[in-house]
């Protein structure tokens, strides 16, 4: 499948449209969520938009329904994995800076063992 939805050459585009597997954990018409191959912590998954959008840089007015939802997918997501009470962290990375390495918008979540206050 090619559109402007998708970019054939990035891996989030190629889960979203099942060119390449994963443990998927949620999906909808526009969101999909799946545990990161290389996973930091006990807990560490993935929510990602299955449109095309490179980084949070790129997010627009209109976007911010769809970041709201990602953002509760993650929370409903952290529960039912059993992280909520303890707690855990939600992030996107932007950009090279940022330490972004797929250029396709998602929000990490990462729980299961204890974070540091530290970011870097
Ligand atoms: P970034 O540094 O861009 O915020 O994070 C990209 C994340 O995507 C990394 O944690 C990496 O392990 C994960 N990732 C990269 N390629 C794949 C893949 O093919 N499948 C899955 N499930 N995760 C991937
Ligand atoms: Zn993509």
């Amino acid at each position: 499948m090619e559109d402007s939805m998708t970019q054939s050459d990035c891996v989030f585009c190629k889960i979203a449209n099942e060119e390449i597997p994963s443990k998927k954990l949620y999906e909808d018409d526009e969101i999909i969520a799946f545990d990161d191959i290389n996973p930091e912590t006990p807990v560490h998954f993935l929510v990602v938009p299955k449109r095309h959008i490179e980084t949070l840089d790129d997010i627009k007015d209109d976007d911010a329904p769809l970041v709201a939802k990602m953002i509760l997918i993650g929370t409903k997501l952290a529960r039912e994995k059993g992280i909520a009470k303890d707690g855990y962290r939600q992030v996107i990375n932007c950009r090279e800076g940022g330490g972004q390495v797929v250029f396709h918008l998602h929000m990490h979540i990462l729980g299961g063992r204890q974070i540091g206050q530290r970011l870097a």
